[in-house]
């Protein structure tokens, strides 16, 4: 008799964003759905899903149950790109920002992310560390089970490596799995904004070997845009990262049309994230290397924006798409993978159905884990969320909503509301 650790029984709605989906299109099938179903955890997997009058009691023993009716089950969400370390604050230019001031005129107030890199730079690792824990715990009550975390507020190889050993340890202490990412090319610090070059050579001679050497980072990311990171700067960047043995994404195409797609599909880059001006032909490109769209409405909305990317446009085309928070002190201070949802369904014309999967399947495409996370299926690692509403629509419909009843991660209950 196999021995069990918990089950899931009574579950009103099954979400189980199962494996197999290639299409984009409304359809409700895709997202798996089970009414009146059970889900039986052993250890940290998923051992067993189904209609509970097809669960047979006598074939386990198990040492806790969660009654879930009324309640809907899905698998846990997967947020697939963040700055979510960082020091200080930038509530100082929220007025600015929402106001529409450019982001220059802000930055030459003392504003923009340089403020975020002198905090940083200043911040001791314990620091870094205390602060980052705090907001990992808040957004487990979101619902969140896997968290991507860049680099790219310190900007000097010892700060860049700061940053980096801060979110190993987030890894090795949180109750949830982070996913590192270096981002040293995530703008050019205020001593090499004259030389930008040598910047470039800096990241590709000195920081990669050295974040490879330690084993800090998973993936490496560059911020490809007009009067940041040139195309051929990028190319350079990514390329050295891929041999150093890193995954590759991009920022790309997010305030102009800068190539970033292009080069994301060129250089078989898993995701590239923002893409509100990338080119048809990029698009085209991406969808044929098979390179996710991370999607990141909350940026539009925290700089106070009406214009998103057109999500629609990329379903349609063949794209697929994950939907990330993009949590940073400045364009947006927003770590609920829900209210993302919410956001996307209203401004980017996504189904509740669409979202969903764009936190869940999708976003562990985009981390390279959809093996072990995104679905609840046997076999997979037991990330679950439990909502206290009937439907999974509830997700992006009530805005803000603590909705989120239970979150479980590897089998193990983290958070109860
Ligand atoms: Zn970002």
């Amino acid at each position: 008799m196999p021995t069990t650790g918990l089950i899931i029984s009574n579950i009103s709605q099954l979400v189980t964003c199962k494996q197999g989906f290639t299409g984009c299109k409304e359809d409700e099938d895709s997202l798996g759905f089970l009414e009146n179903a059970c889900v039986v955890i052993e250890g940290e997997k998923i051992v067993w899903v189904g209609k509970q009058s097809d669960f047979k009691a006598e074939n386990y023993h198990f040492s806790e149950t969660i009654d879930a009716s009324g309640c809907t089950v899905l698998p846990g969400f997967i947020d697939s790109h963040t700055h979510a370390v960082f020091a200080g604050s930038r509530d100082d230019e929220y007025e600015m920002r929402i106001s529409g001031m450019p982001y220059m005129e802000i930055a030459s107030k003392g504003g923009g992310i340089t403020s975020t890199v002198m905090a940083v730079r200043k911040a001791s690792e314990e620091n870094l560390f205390t602060l980052a824990l705090d907001r990992v715990n808040s957004m487990v009550k979101h619902g969140t089970t896997t968290l991507e975390i860049k680099s790219g507020y310190g900007l000097t190889l010892e700060d860049e490596l700061k940053m980096l050993r801060v979110i190993k340890r987030l890894d090795e202490s949180a109750d949830i799995d982070i996913v590192p990412t270096f981002l040293g090319a995530h703008e050019f610090p205020p001593e090499y904004r004259e030389r930008r070059d040598s910047y470039v050579d800096l990241v590709i001679k000195d920081m990669i070997p050295a974040v490879s050497e330690e084993n800090l980072a998973e993936f490496c990311d560059v911020f490809c845009e007009e009067g940041v990171f040139t195309a051929e700067q990028t190319r350079k960047i990514l390329m050295a990262a891929k041999d150093a043995g890193m995954k590759l994404t991009l920022h790309a195409d997010e305030f102009a049309h800068s190539w970033g797609a292009e080069i994301a599909a060129e250089l078989g880059a898993l995701s590239a994230s923002h893409l509100g001006h990338a080119s048809r032909e990029g698009l085209e490109a991406m969808k044929n290397a098979g390179t996710i769209a991370i999607l990141l409405p909350g940026t539009g909305f925290g700089l106070g924006k009406v214009e998103f990317a057109n999500a629609r446009e990329l379903m349609d085309m063949g794209l697929e798409v994950a939907l990330a928070t993009d949590f940073n002190p400045g364009s947006s201070m927003l770590h609920s993978l829900p209210i993302v949802t919410s956001i996307a369904c209203s401004f980017m014309k996504m189904t509740p159905a669409e979202a969903v999967r764009a936190i869940t399947l999708t976003a562990a495409k985009a981390l390279a884990r959809e093996d072990e996370v995104g679905s609840i299926e046997p076999g997979k690692q037991a990330d679950i969320v439990i909502i206290s509403s009937p439907s999974y629509r509830y997700v992006p419909y009530f805005v803000g909503g603590d909705i989120v009843e239970r979150v479980i991660k590897k089998g193990k209950v983290i958070h109860t509301a």
